[in-house]
């Protein structure tokens, strides 16, 4: 017994793949790859894993057979040659369908959190799930979305989604203290989808990427993909977490919701400083050292591991030190071997740390 999210009904319910079994049928490595989960809005759920492609949620049989198959079947036929790596033509009649799919998708892996993370206000509004829905049969996201396809050129990544609440801020006025929509963005393989929906309609802005990626709807021309900036590891984090995006209107700005994006600030614990970690539960720590060099303008990257265990790649900017990257000990330690500049240790043993100067 169950109640679908979509459609309300209430009654024995089947289960739902959060990314469609097909994914499976379309010659991905299906190797299983060690995951992350972590409180959504912080590192998002990687969810194509161990083996990929098995999450399951809840949903009623006509709504998982019925509007929700026949997504997926647009999704498929669409989207599986971007997914392999290879270009190929999106045609404007598609545009809606693959919008609508991102956002069923977003919708219903938001729907994996555990009551407890909901109860916390990590989650979207039920009304967003009955909108969805009552738009079944148009195959077209809600009003106020916008969507934009693009590449993934990262390794780390087979599938993975990330809903993270957004605001919309007029220049010289305060941020607002409750989200007005959200951005949703979803990596397959090669393809990277990222949406927004304002959920505050009137608020409602047009917006693009930092990385100017195509359109997808809206529907503009019929898009050649790939086409325009690839986004890689190192940028992934960044863009999943609604930083990319930006009002095409002047004074207004769009970005994540602080309080599900922003981590408190680092603390002095005697020598050392005391950051915590976007896994949400733990903290690192880094030498004192760091921030009097960064007050001398000399920042440095280095890599720390919480008790999940999740590796961070952290930098050190003028306003602090920041998480760059979240993924495996072996994912991190790549990203830092490939970072430029020569390894140092700063602070001296004990509790010295190797890093690199920036
Ligand atoms: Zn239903
Ligand atoms: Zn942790
Ligand atoms: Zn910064």
């Amino acid at each position: 017994m169950g109640t679908c999210a979509f459609c309300g009904f209430t009654g024995k319910l089947t289960q739902e793949h959060v990314l469609g079994d097909w994914l499976s049928t379309i010659g991905l490595d299906l190797r299983p790859t060690p995951h992350v989960t972590g409180p959504l809005n912080r590192i998002g759920r990687d969810l194509g894993v161990r083996p990929p492609f098995r999450q399951t949620v809840g949903i009623c049989g006509p709504c998982n057979n019925g509007w929700m198959s026949r997504l997926e079947d647009v999704a498929k036929h669409t989207l599986t040659p971007f997914i392999l790596g290879n270009a190929g033509h999106l045609t404007a009649e598609d545009a809606g369908p693959v919008a609508a799919w991102l956002q069923k998708t977003a919708l219903t892996a938001m729907l994996v959190s555990s009551e407890k993370e909901r109860d916390a206000g990590y989650g979207l509004p039920p009304s967003e799930y009955h909108r969805l829905w009552d738009l079944r049969d148009q195959k077209v996201p809600l009003p106020t979305s916008q969507c934009w396809i693009g590449r993934y050129a990262g390794q780390r990544r087979l599938a993975a989604t990330w809903v993270t609440p957004i605001t919309v801020a007029v220049d010289g006025l305060p941020e607002p203290d409750a989200p007005q929509g959200y951005a949703t963005t979803i990596v397959l393989g090669q393809l990277l989808l990222h949406g927004v929906r304002f959920t505050t309609e009137a608020l409602a802005v047009t917006a693009a990427t930092r990385q100017q990626l195509p359109q997808l709807w809206p529907a503009a021309t019929p898009g050649i993909w790939p086409h325009g900036t690839s986004i890689d590891d190192a940028a992934l984090l960044a863009f999943a977490g609604a930083r990319d995006l930006r009002s095409t209107e002047p004074f207004i700005r769009l970005g994540p919701w602080k309080p599900a994006s922003e981590l408190p600030a680092s603390e002095a614990v005697g020598d050392l400083v005391e950051l915590p970690t976007i896994c949400g539960k733990h903290v690192v720590y880094y030498p004192m050292t760091l921030v009097h060099e960064a007050m001398r303008g000399r920042f440095y990257a280095f890599g720390r591991v919480c008790e999940c265990p999740t590796a961070y790649l952290i930098h050190t900017e003028p306003d602090g030190a920041h998480c760059k990257a979240a993924d495996t000990v072996e994912a991190i330690s790549e990203l830092y071997e490939a970072l430029p500049g020569q390894e140092i240790m700063i602070g001296g043993e004990p509790g010295g740390l190797i890093c690199k100067r920036l």
